[in-house]
């Protein structure tokens, strides 16, 4: 079975890295599938996000791909041949969106199921927010992000220092 799981990962945090393996692990194939989502303006760019969670696996993943779209996502699942979207669920304020969404891809596309997976407790609180919160106020991320995502923090910011 092969499984999308779709995301801005703006950066990829534990979190995310989090469900990468232990949904791996479940099904056969796993497609991480970074969107461009512009609307969110993100901070890194959508080949810098692509190129952090590449380089957070120090061993290449088997059975994991990780690609971009731009489409409506159930478009680029039907392209990719995926019949499961799988998403975080970390509190009860994710439920709200992530409930609309499923329903609304389901309408879109009754043909693929949306499955939600609970983080590990020691991710619960973890968010791409927060993390771009707290190294904007000088903070310390590497308990939350590889060291990858760190140091292009670093160079981002030497390049322009926040304000
Ligand atoms: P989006 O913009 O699609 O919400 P994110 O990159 O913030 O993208 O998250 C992608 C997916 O990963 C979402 O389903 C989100 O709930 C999940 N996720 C984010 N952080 C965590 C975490 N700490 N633990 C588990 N799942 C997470």
């Amino acid at each position: 079975m092969r499984a999308i799981y779709p995301g801005t990962f703006d950066p990829v945090t534990y979190g995310h890295l989090d469900i990468i393996k232990r949904s791996s692990a479940i099904f056969d194939e796993l497609i991480v599938a970074v969107a461009a989502n512009e609307m969110k303006r993100p901070f890194f760019s959508l080949e810098e996000r692509v190129e952090l969670l590449r380089k957070s696996f120090l061993l290449p993943m088997s059975g994991v791909e990780i690609c971009s779209f731009h489409e409506l996502l159930i478009d680029f699942a039907r392209k990719k041949k995926a019949k499961v979207v799988l998403r975080g669920l970390r509190a009860v304020s994710d439920f709200e969106f992530e409930f609309q969404m499923a329903l609304m891809n389901k309408k879109m596309n009754p043909d693929i199921e949306t499955f939600f997976m609970m983080p590990d407790e020691t991710f619960s609180y973890l968010s791409s927010k927060g993390i771009k919160e707290i190294i904007s106020l000088g903070g310390n991320i590497s308990a939350f992000v590889p060291a990858v995502v760190e140091e292009a923090f670093k160079k981002k910011y030497d390049a322009i220092p926040p304000q």
